[in-house]
């Protein structure tokens, strides 16, 4: 196929709170380490913890959709 005008391509964001040290930050789907049997996860910047991000498209209190 042939493109006449490029669309954008959506970027996905989440906010998170990091549940350990407080730190509030924002990833993409490009952040997010995956796993088959562990789910999908970010890493926190500020204190390296994991944090579980596998229903992020789901409502979820400490993830938000941007
Ligand atoms: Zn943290």
């Amino acid at each position: 196929m042939r493109i006449i005008k490029e669309g954008k391509k959506p970027i996905k964001e989440w906010q998170v709170t990091c549940k350990k040290c407080g730190c509030v930050f924002v990833f993409n789907n490009s952040d997010v380490h995956s796993d088959q049997r562990e789910g999908d996860w970010v890493v926190c910047p500020t204190c390296n913890e994991c944090i579980d991000v596998t229903h992020r498209n789901w409502l979820n209190e400490n993830i938000k959709h941007l």
